[in-house]
């Protein structure tokens, strides 16, 4: 059952002197439940592939669907909806709010969710952390954590919104190996046991293999 699916997706940046082709007519699936993982040099595409999958960004060509529905289809609220509720992020370098607490930041995203109150929304907060093992941190800030914890936090805040979807670039990037072990083992179980659909760009082989689906990009396009 697919969740998204791009068709003929081109993604044109232009500068005044010149013209890139990030994305070049990919077409791809991503079925429900699927841990997918994307590998290819930088500079093939990657990371715009991920914003235009996640709805942050709009291509220069082609379809994206959602659900099986046209991304079009939607009015601009029900998109911005889709867009805060079905999808999660999580980046390489965590995007973590520095001036706020651990339990704050993974609130964040639910401020403006209609129909989750304040003591919902710190159940929910604490939930998720208690998923990623940081109970013990709610009130620290970033600064006061280690790498791999600040990742784990940055899942956290992506699982309180209870998405279907999490894409993840590159999300052990920044870690040493150990901690990113740590962060591929905590998707694997998201994936496996609340069969969250998840799609991670990686440098890492290892990583990739112990995913679902492999996926190589070169130069904007797929090559296998
Ligand atoms: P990757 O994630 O695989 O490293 P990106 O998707 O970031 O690749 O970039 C693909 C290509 O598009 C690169 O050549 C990059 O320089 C270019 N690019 C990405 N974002 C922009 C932008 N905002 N403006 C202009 N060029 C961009
Ligand atoms: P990541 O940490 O995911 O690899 P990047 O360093 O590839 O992120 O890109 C960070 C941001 O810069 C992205 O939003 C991307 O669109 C933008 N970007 C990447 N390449 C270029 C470029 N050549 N010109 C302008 N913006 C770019």
């Amino acid at each position: 059952q697919p969740v998204i699916q791009l068709r003929e997706i081109e993604k044109i940046y232009q500068t005044k002197t010149i013209e890139t082709v990030a994305l070049n007519r990919v077409n791809l699936t991503i079925n429900k439940g699927e841990f997918v993982s994307i590998m290819g040099p930088s500079g093939c595409g990657k990371s715009t592939l991920l914003s235009i999958m996640g709805l942050l960004d709009e291509p220069s060509g082609g379809v994206i669907e959602l659900d099986g529905r046209p991304v079009q289809a939607y009015s601009d609220r029900e998109l911005a909806a889709l867009r805060n509720q079905k999808i999660g992020f999580v980046f390489q370098s965590y995007h973590l709010i520095n001036d706020l607490s651990v339990l704050d930041n993974v609130e964040l995203p639910l401020l403006y969710r209609p129909g989750v109150g304040g003591k919902q929304r710190r159940e929910r907060a604490y939930a998720a952390l208690d998923k990623v093992g940081l109970s013990a941190r709610t009130g620290h800030f970033p600064s006061q954590l280690s790498g791999g914890q600040r990742q784990r936090v940055a899942i956290a805040r992506a699982l309180a919104g209870r998405p279907e979807i999490i894409l993840a670039d590159e999300p052990t990037g920044n870690l040493d190996s150990v901690m990113g072990e740590e962060i591929m083992e905590l998707l694997l179980n998201l994936n496996r046991q609340e069969g969250t659909t998840i799609v991670m760009v990686t440098h890492d082989e290892q990583q990739a293999r112990r995913t679902q689906r492999l996926i190589r990009f070169f130069d904007g396009s797929q090559v296998s």
